[in-house]
């Protein structure tokens, strides 16, 4: 299967994707790892993307589509993946279309997870603490939020007029959410 996921920064992609890969036995792909993976090692993409990342902008589309083709190209995700991350505007939608297009893999569902946004704002402020993430700051996170509404909530539009999105609660305990998708995944 080949699944991605969409929702606001801190909504719980991350978390689900990690069950999920188990559930279907797909690698959880995620740009904003592959991204911090690359700032960590120090690459040349890495030292592109750090600042701007750290502001909570959005890293340029052609960067990020690279290290993405780059991951596709591995033979774990040969037989699906969820993508968590990407595409995250309306641009990203083209070009992934086109990569996976050229790589014979279309997307066969989205699953949008919604939770308001103060509930995202206090989960942001927790994860804070526990994990120290340069970018989960208050004033960082408020403009996370802003591109996230400006540029790529219109990303659930993009699949919604094919007909490919469900959308699922993202309230409630991490198992309550997981058995909410599985449910739309099987419906
Ligand atoms: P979150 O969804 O919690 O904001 P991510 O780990 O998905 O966190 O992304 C962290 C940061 O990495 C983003 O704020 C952005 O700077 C960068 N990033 C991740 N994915 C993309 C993408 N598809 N395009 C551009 N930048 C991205």
């Amino acid at each position: 299967m080949r699944l991605v996921l969409l929702g606001a920064p801190g909504g719980g992609k991350g978390t689900q994707a990690a069950q999920l890969k188990d559930e279907l036995n797909v690698p959880h792909i995620s740009t904003g790892d592959l991204l911090r993976g690359a700032v960590q090692a120090g690459t040349p993409l890495g030292l592109k993307a750090k600042a701007v990342m750290e502001a909570g902008d959005l890293v340029s589309d052609d960067l990020v589509l690279g290290i993405l083709e780059d991951r596709l190209a591995e033979d774990d995700a040969s037989n699906g993946f969820i993508l968590d991350g990407f595409p995250r505007n309306l641009v990203q939608c083209e070009m992934l279309d086109g990569l996976l297009t050229r790589i014979e893999q279309p997307i066969d569902v989205a699953v949008n997870i919604v939770v308001p946004e103060e509930v995202i704002v206090e989960r942001i402020a927790s994860r804070a603490q526990q994990e120290g993430r340069a970018d989960d700051n208050e004033e960082t996170v408020r403009n996370r939020l802003k591109v996230y509404r400006e540029q790529t909530a219109p990303v659930v539009d993009y699949y919604g007029e094919r007909d490919l999105v469900h959308t699922v609660d993202g309230l409630g305990t991490i198992d309550e959410v997981f058995d909410r998708i599985m449910g739309a995944l099987k419906g």
